[in-house]
């Protein structure tokens, strides 16, 4: 018999033990000079965050749900407006569209988990502002197709990266296609604070000094606000902690590219589960290897009895929320989405995972499916 492994699906203790001096050190700084706010680590993120996207500008916020938001509202987009996302995304992916008092409206995706460009034409209506492509899983979207046809609609391009630091599509980084480009630093994201944040990226001025003054309560400059907005600024602490990750996050991306390779060769030949296609013209990053499954719930209570976490990214796609009822969707929809909903399981493939563990978890699959 194997004796058993506890593998879990991430382990955030683990993956700092090799930094904890460094984080330690940054944040000792800040504690000493006391800006805890929009302090010089902060401005230095985003320099050294814009350079990494090969973007002009970066503004650092509270979470990817804001930087969304926020977004959406420096491009004018509110009531009365459609803007277009898919629905197996994270809520977040819709929930800034209401947030922002406009209506999402959501296309069906591809075998690869990613906006189907060729139903999105379909969907444009006199009142679409803009599209919302999400880099699910960490792999671009077809950039190209979506430019296409965002110019000749005339539409905005809000990319949201929450899941794709580091991805790239034809050799460029993902977050420098759109008018804007919104990332998450959550924890569980590659590129992680001790806590929330996020980060916008644009090539635009104009967006740059509005996203600027909406996370600052809408002040332009000290005694003058010119909007009515609210507090979404990156903390100083997170933005010492995260300068110290970004020499990481190379490192980072190819262990887990590496990872997501080692579940390609070894599961390829299992006919019970599909696994990410191939990457064409594009580098994905991983931050979910996500598997389609034959008995998904079986194989994911299979794995927890040995040990191995897994996730469901999502069981309940976001037009079936109880929240989504307003829209108008029911089950049907979206067939795509859907049938994906019942069949999706994560795998572990996080950075600190050992060869080991990777052989443990593609032992097990293969010992669940000979069943
Ligand atoms: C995590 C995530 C978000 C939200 O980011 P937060 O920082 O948690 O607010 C948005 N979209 C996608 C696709 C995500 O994975």
């Amino acid at each position: 018999m194997r004796c058993l492994m506890n593998i879990p699906y991430v382990d955030l203790a683990e993956q700092h033990t090799s930094i904890k001096d460094e984080l330690l050190n940054a944040v000792a700084k800040v504690l000493d000079h006391g800006k805890f706010i929009l302090g010089e680590e902060v401005a230095e993120f985003e320099e050294r965050f814009a350079q990494l996207c090969g973007v002009q500008y970066a503004v650092g916020l509270n979470s990817g749900t804001d930087a969304l938001i926020l977004a959406l509202r420096a491009l004018g987009i509110g009531s009365g407006d459609e803007v277009i996302t898919a629905a197996n995304s994270f809520v977040s992916s819709a929930s800034c569209i209401v947030c922002a008092g406009a209506k999402p409206i959501f296309v069906d995706v591809g075998e690869d988990y990613l906006m189907d460009p060729a139903l999105i034409e379909k969907t444009i209506t006199s009142k679409t502002k803009a599209l919302l492509p999400v880099h699910w899983t960490g792999r671009p979207g077809d950039m190209e197709a979506i430019k296409t046809i965002a110019k000749k609609y005339k539409l905005a391009v809000i990319e949201d990266c929450a899941q794709a630091v580091n991805a790239e599509y034809q050799g460029q980084k993902v977050g420098s296609f759109g008018d804007a480009g919104c990332f998450s630093l959550h924890p569980l994201k590659t590129l992680n604070a001790c806590g929330d944040g996020g980060v916008l990226t644009t090539n635009r001025h104009d967006l740059y000094e509005k996203i600027l003054t909406l996370r600052d309560n809408g002040f332009y400059r000290r005694n003058e606000c010119v909007s009515w907005s609210n507090n979404s600024r990156l903390d100083t602490i997170q933005a010492a902690m995260l300068l110290v990750k970004l020499n990481y996050l190379e490192k980072w991306t190819e262990q887990r590219r590496k990872n997501a390779r080692f579940y390609q060769q070894h599961l390829k030949d299992i006919s019970g589960i599909q696994l990410p296609p191939e990457e064409k013209d594009m580098r994905a990053v991983y931050h979910t290897l996500i598997i389609q499954a034959d008995r998904r719930d079986e194989l994911q209570a299979f794995l927890t009895e040995q040990g191995i976490g897994t996730k469901v990214h999502y069981a309940v796609p976001i037009h079936l929320q109880p929240v989504a009822k307003e829209l108008g969707y029911k089950v049907g929809s979206l067939p795509v989405t859907e049938r994906q909903a019942a069949r999706v399981l994560s795998l572990p493939v996080s950075q600190s995972l050992q060869p080991e563990m990777l052989e443990y978890v593609v032992n097990a699959i293969r010992e669940f499916y000979k069943k």
